[in-house]
Parts: C-alpha cells; structure tokens; sequence
C-alpha cells in the first residue's frame, strides 16, 4: 500500500488488516503500536470518526484524516418482508448499490453478505445473474455491510450468499474474513461464518485450507447436462471434481459442508433424483438444504410444491443425509435465495 500526498479521495481504514495498518502508521511516522489501537477503535469500538481515537496524539489523528476516512457508509434505502426480513441497499464504489439481508429468527440472527455488484456466472436462476457484472467489492465495502446493520449487535450468523460469487472475489473476501475472525478484528468464530459458492475450485480449495469456515456448495443436480443448464460454471469447474475436492477434506468435526439443492417443479424434484443426490453425495459428511425456486422476470423455470419438497427431504434423511427444507424469507420484498439485484 503507498501512501502520497497526492491523493484526492480519502480512502476507508475499515478493510484493512493488522498488517496493512502496520505499513500505513510505518508510512506516517506514527509509532508501530498505533497499527493496534486504530484495529481496536475500528473493529472493536466500532467508531464512526478518527476524531475518536482518543488514545492517538491529535497530530496523528489529523495526519490521518488529510487521507483516511473510517469508511463506514449507512444504508440508503430499506425494505421490511412481512415475516421481519430486512433488506438494506448500500452504495458502493462507482454509485452502484448492493443488497444486504437481514434475517432475525427466533434464536438466531443472520446477515446475509454481498461480495460484488452483479455476477459473472450467470445462473439461469438467478437475479443477481441476469445483471452483468460490474465490479468486486472491497473488504471495505464487505464490511461495512456488517458494522454498519442496524442490527449490528444482534447477529449471531454471517453467511456469504448475497450477491455475486464469493469466491470469484478473491481478494475483498479473504481480506474480510481475516479481519471477521482474527483476534485484532471481529474476533468472530469461523463456526458462525458460512461462504456459499458454486465451486470456483482453486478458490474453494484456498478457502479450505486457510479458514474453519462452513461451506455451503451450490449443487442443483446431481447430473452434468443437467446442473450445466442451469450453471454455466459446470462447464470449467464440474460438480463431480467439487466432490473429489471436499472429500479430502474433514467435515465430521465443527466443520460443516452443505450443498444447496434449488428444486424446481417436475424438472429436479423427482425420486430419481434424490436417489442420485444420495448417490453423489455418499461419503462426503453433509447437509442437503432445499430451496423452493422463486420466480424471477424473463426466465421459464418451474417452481416446486412442498408436496414434492417433503419426500424429497425423508428420501435423503432416510439414506443418511440430513436435509432441510429452507423456509424462504422475504420474498414479498425480492430478498429471498436469488431474488437479489441492487435495484
Ligand atoms: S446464484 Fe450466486 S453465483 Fe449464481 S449468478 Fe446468482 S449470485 Fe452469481
């Protein structure tokens, strides 16, 4: 990171990692243990000005506010789902806008996080899809999503399923989940941290070796022609190589891997499908969630019943795998699974 004199725009101290900040107090002539106290007021104390480092000389302060913002930017618009649901829209870089959800349930209390303002892979599904993609987000702009919720201090679940692929962001994510977990951050367990994704494999093979988080697989279908109809990325990275990774791996400890199965009506929901599932999945210690299709303009897919739905899920807990059926939230206000666009 170089630090000039030059620079017009104040860039956001939220994002950083420990280790950026020692460069940038290092840049500043600022002591090496200040890189500490600014984590603290930042992800800690969660402050909203530089004005409140009070433990910082007002020299410093003022040093760092000629080109360093706090970075924290609130929602511009909300929207509540008859069932409680929130859905936030915050401005990003570029005066674009992301979606970020709220989800409070009786013992729990999830965010669900965006990573970029649209999305290259193009599920026929899904809304955030049919956007063309426009950019990454920062750790910046990942975490704000966060500090700056309302319900901030409530949440006890973060999971990685907004818009955009996670994991095709690389950078913004893994700086954020640094900065999520580490003792200098949020300090957050990995256990409570879920990244969704459809299997970009040498990131999800990074994100397997680097982090505890849980992992949530996008599956669809047990059958290549199939999950390649609807998800473009089968083609580069097949489902079946996704199995052969995650197998080498442990999930029969904290560590949970699920694979999200969006069923639509008379096309993925039959019995012979969930025997092939059963199939397809046999060795890997997981969970299955179902996920009722919501309608999205301009795409012809068929939404399933809960008649289906039920048998599906007794076929795969009957075989071992323990399946729920994921009750949609906010779909009155488009925040439900794949409903998300920014608009
Ligand atoms: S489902 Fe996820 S990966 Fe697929 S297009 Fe939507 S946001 Fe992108």
């Amino acid at each position: 990171m170089k630090i000039t004199g030059a620079v017009s725009i104040k860039k956001p101290l939220t994002g950083l990692t420990l280790n950026e900040l020692s460069i940038l107090v290092n840049q500043l002539g600022m002591p090496s243990f200040t890189a500490g106290q600014i984590s603290d007021w930042l992800y800690k104390k969660k402050i909203l000005s530089i004005d409140e480092m009070t433990n910082l000389s007002l020299h410093y302060r003022e040093k760092l506010k000629e080109n360093f913002t706090i970075g924290r930017i609130n929602y511009s618009h909300i929207q509540k789902s008859v069932d409680g649901t929130f859905k936030y829209l915050f401005t990003v870089a570029g005066n674009k806008s992301i979606e970020t959800v709220f989800i409070p349930e009786k013992k729990r209390a999830t965010v669900c996080i965006s990573t970029q303002v649209g999305c290259k892979m193009n599920c026929l599904f899904c809304m955030t899809g049919k956007q063309k993609f426009s950019a990454h987000l920062s750790a910046s702009e990942i975490l704000n999503q966060i500090l700056s919720l309302p319900e901030n201090e409530q949440l006890t679940n973060y999971v990685f399923m907004g818009m955009g692929e996670p994991l095709d962001n690389e950078s913004g994510l893994f700086k954020a989940l640094e900065i999520l977990t580490a003792g200098y951050g949020l300090a957050l367990s990995p256990k409570r941290i879920t990244v969704s994704t459809v299997g970009i494999l040498p990131e999800l093979k990074r994100l397997l070796d680097e982090t505890r988080c849980h992992v949530a697989i996008s599956l669809n279908s047990p059958y290549h022609e199939e999950r390649l109809s609807l998800m473009p990325v089968e083609k580069v990275y097949p489902a079946k190589e996704i199995a052969d990774l995650v197998k080498r791996y442990d999930f029969s400890h904290q560590r949970r891997i699920s694979f999200e199965y969006i069923l639509f009506g008379g096309m993925n929901d039959d019995r012979r499908h969930a025997r092939d599932l059963a199939l397809f999945l046999s060795g890997i210690p997981c969970r299955v969630n179902l996920i009722k299709y919501h309608s999205i303009p301009g795409v012809n897919l068929p939404e399933t019943i809960l008649e289906n739905m039920i048998p599906f899920r007794d076929y795969l807990s009957s075989h071992g795998i323990i399946s729920t059926i994921r009750t949609s939230r906010g779909e009155d206000i488009s925040a439900a699974c794949g409903m998300l666009s920014g608009f």
